[in-house]
């Protein structure tokens, strides 16, 4: 579906959709949409000052244009470069976009899901019933699925008896952790996400000098250092750079691997390119930036100094202002029943990159679970915002199937 909605997109075209999207109010199915935070989900977790990879059109959802929104919201002010929107654009997209399409009556947000559980096989049979009238068999569903949770607001709990459940909750909700000494016991400078790391950053800057502006010559606090390879450290060592913070790199890769941007366009995405340059040449082209490639970090005490493991062997310290892990992320699927095991390898815990959810390609339907559970988005392996159109038109076509299917048989 992604090839029709978004043509040559895997080439960095922007070409026009070839679907049209027409309503069909006959085929609505009741539903509710739980979530921790406002519609829009990790979106509304993100710095909005990075600004996302993919292009506008990419994050637009049926019905209203990401360009023609920007452009109405901000008065003709548009914030992407090279038509990449900015994260903080498409938080607020989202969240107007269940608005206007008069979509908010179905969501419940601020609400945590604790439990999804199957019920009990007897209950979740169809009662077979034939009309005495018209001597049609009718196939009553019964409910199959309890999802319990609460209200982060007032603690106030909730239950759902229902017969399907989408599983949306992406793949960010628990970082991954080094597991080394010190790395929990420090959390007001060791973080793990963008978004407080920044917060820091700020911090750093007010308290040691306040606003300063170009490349540093002379370093003005102890380096922040940042573990990771991936996009999320390059962003934090762009943020870092923007403040002329002093920077420690620390990475497991060899510095000619560097970071996933070696695949991204360099016209489209410079940024990541500098830092990949800079990953590879060590800190030649920024005085302020040292890279340490494959490199581990062993330790972090509470004063600030982190004990770090090189290729030879060589254990080194450095003391540094503030800790960056930004090493991915998984899914926290802990409502679900002990036992469940859905991902693609069962022997492992499901992993939205290496082991996501198995699901019939055709209707998303979780190949592993009980009747009537689907996955969507990066939890079924797709994990850019493009792919997810294609896995929530399967769920909801087979639902619909299903439901006439129920009606008469
Ligand atoms: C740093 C970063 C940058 C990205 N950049 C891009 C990009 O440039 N382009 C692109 O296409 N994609 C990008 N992605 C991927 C994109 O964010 C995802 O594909 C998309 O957000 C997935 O949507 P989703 O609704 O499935 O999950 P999410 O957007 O992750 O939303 C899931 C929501 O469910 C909530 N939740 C989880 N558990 C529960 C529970 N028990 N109860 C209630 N709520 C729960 C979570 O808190 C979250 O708010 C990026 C992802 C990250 C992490």
């Amino acid at each position: 579906m992604d090839t029709l909605n978004h043509p040559c997109a895997d080439l960095g075209l922007e070409l026009p959709s070839l679907l049209e999207w027409h309503h069909h109010p006959e085929c609505q199915v009741d539903h509710i949409v739980i979530g921790k935070g406002p519609p829009g989900g990790s979106w509304q977790a993100m710095d909005g000052n990075v600004l996302t990879i993919s292009l506008g059109s990419w994050m637009e959802l049926p019905g209203i244009e990401f360009r023609a929104w920007e452009a109405a919201e901000n008065a003709g002010v548009i914030s992407y470069r090279d038509s990449r929107a900015s994260v903080s654009s498409v938080a607020r997209y989202y969240y107007d976009y269940v608005h206007k399409q008069s979509l908010a009556r179905f969501f419940q947000s601020g609400c945590v899901v604790t439990s999804v559980r199957p019920l009990d096989t007897s209950r979740s049979q169809n009662t077979e019933t034939i009309d005495p009238e018209t001597g049609v068999q009718y196939s009553e569903p019964q409910a199959l699925w309890q999802v319990e949770g609460f209200d982060l607001s007032d603690s106030i709990p909730f239950c759902y008896i229902c017969r399907k459940v989408v599983l949306a909750t992406g793949s960010t909700d628990v970082p991954n952790r080094l597991g080394i000494p010190g790395e929990l016991a420090n959390p007001t400078w060791v973080l793990h996400d963008l978004r407080s790391l920044e917060a820091a950053f700020d911090r750093l800057v007010d308290g040691e000098e306040g606003g300063r502006e170009g490349v540093p010559t002379e370093p003005c606090c102890d380096p922040v250092l940042i573990v990771g390879a991936g996009l999320s450290a390059a962003d934090a060592v762009i943020a870092a750079r923007f403040r002329s913070l002093p920077i420690l790199h620390v990475f497991r890769k060899t510095a000619a691997l560097g970071t996933g941007s070696t695949q991204l366009p360099e016209n489209m995405y410079p940024e990541y390119h500098k830092v990949h340059q800079m990953m590879g040449d060590g800190g030649a082209s920024y005085p302020c930036y040292r890279a340490l490639a494959e490199h581990t970090v062993l330790e972090i005490s509470s004063d600030h100094k982190v004990r770090v493991i090189g290729p030879d062997n060589t254990v080194s310290v450095h003391r540094v202002s503030v800790v960056a892990i930004l090493i991915g992320s998984r899914p926290d699927l802990n409502f679900l029943p002990p036992g469940l095991s859905l991902g693609v390898k069962p022997s492992e815990p499901v992993d939205c990159r290496s082991n996501p959810i198995a699901v019939d390609p055709y209707t998303h339907r979780v190949v592993k679970a009980p009747p009537g559970m689907y996955a969507l988005g990066p939890l079924a392996g797709d994990n850019f915002v493009r792919f997810l159109q294609g896995g929530a038109v399967a769920i909801t076509s087979h639902i619909n199937k299903e439901l006439r299917h129920y009606t008469v048989l």
